[in-house]
């Protein structure tokens, strides 16, 4: 968001960086004009105020400017199978409040997004006085991007066709924009590296393997929303193991933590993670195959896409052996060109990157209404 100047005038002024359009003109490098024309559209939106008159410096007084009625926010939420982790952010991008909530997607559309409106109700609550502006949603499966629709989601069942967005900002009465976890995780945590306009490729490794491309600093969603979906890529060690996707033999079906933990005799990934980081070596063997499967995969990805670095993030990415069979696999069939700089690591904004990334769809949405 940092490249709007909409954005970035909003940034400054709540944050206190700057006060006036002759600061906010040298701040950004702009004609005081062209500034002058986006203050003007900011405080025409609500979304800026003007109070009194500042101090002189030497001609005349300047208005001061301050974000409006503390400038209203935000909410970003990223729902995994059976929980939400969910926070709200001021307009800078600020963090107001973030917390973990029951919601279990598979009791269907209807009754999870009943449950992520009774979510969003109770941290209005906690906000009073401030305007709530938009929500940013990521879920756990493909979406068509920007219409906000579930397409095949295996995991999520009664989800297929079922218009999300549209559902939420009937009822929440906001703007809403939704995308796939993966793509969500993957702008949280490009925001949080904040080192200029990368091409990453990170991947989500948790129940299911979801991952998430930007290129030259912006989100790639390809022609319908499926960019960078690496679980139904066939994989010789897959074999014939049925995928929910109808085919066989895929990524997924034994390098996500679902199949691991299953492989294994464990029901829950959490335990798969809790017996790998104790170091038992039935399921640390079991780790390092996936983890080698999984990096073979991204060799293909990383050859054809030659990104700045590969991060890997979800519950997975917490057991050493699993990221550092990825790495190894990388470094073992890639182009000696495309790993010379590549960096292979965890994901730095941990468990908060989708909502983060969420968070930053919906300020997308706020800060675009005048662009
Ligand atoms: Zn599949």
């Amino acid at each position: 968001m940092a490249q709007a100047p909409t954005a970035e005038i909003l940034r400054l002024v709540s944050t206190g960086a700057a006060s006036s359009r002759t600061d906010l003109a040298r701040l950004l490098g702009l004609a005081r004009s062209t500034v002058s024309v986006r203050v003007q559209e900011l405080l025409d939106a609500g979304l800026l105020a003007e109070t009194g008159e500042g101090p002189s410096r030497g001609g005349r007084r300047p208005r001061v400017l301050r974000a409006a009625g503390g400038g209203g926010y935000v909410i970003g939420a990223d729902l995994g199978a059976q929980h939400a982790r969910v926070a709200a952010f001021d307009l800078s991008g600020e963090r107001l409040h973030i917390d973990d909530y029951e919601l279990d997607i598979t009791t269907g559309p209807e009754s999870s997004l009943a449950t992520l409106a009774a979510i969003v109700s109770g941290i209005r609550d906690l906000l009073p006085g401030q305007q709530f502006l938009g929500l940013g949603l990521g879920l756990p499966g493909p979406v068509n991007f920007p219409g906000g629709r579930v397409e095949g989601a295996s995991r999520m069942p009664g989800w297929h066709g079922y218009g999300v967005r549209d559902w939420l900002a009937t009822r929440l009465e906001v703007p809403v924009a939704v995308d796939n976890d993966a793509n969500v995780v993957a702008l949280g945590e490009f925001h949080t590296r904040n080192r200029g306009p990368e091409h990453l490729v990170v991947v989500k490794a948790g129940t299911g393997v979801g991952c998430g491309v930007i290129a030259n600093g912006v989100v790639h969603r390809g022609a319908n929303g499926v960019s960078g979906d690496v679980s139904h890529v066939r994989v010789s060690a897959g074999g014939d193991i049925p995928c929910g996707c109808g085919n066989t033999g895929c990524l997924e079906t034994i390098a996500s933590g679902a199949a691991l933990a299953q492989s294994v005799g464990l029901a829950h990934t959490a335990d798969l993670v809790e017996l790998a980081n104790n170091a038992d070596p039935t399921v640390t063997a079991a780790v390092r195959r996936a983890g080698g499967q999984l990096g073979e995969v991204l060799s293909t990805v990383v050859n054809f896409f030659n990104p700045h670095a590969v991060l890997l993030t979800g519950r997975l990415a917490a057991i050493e052996p699993f990221v550092a069979a990825v790495r190894g696999a990388l470094y073992e069939r890639c182009l000696p060109m495309a790993t010379q700089n590549l960096e292979v690591s965890v994901a730095s904004a941990g468990a908060d990157a989708g909502s983060l990334g969420a968070g930053l769809l919906a300020l997308h949405l706020v800060h675009s209404r005048k662009d």
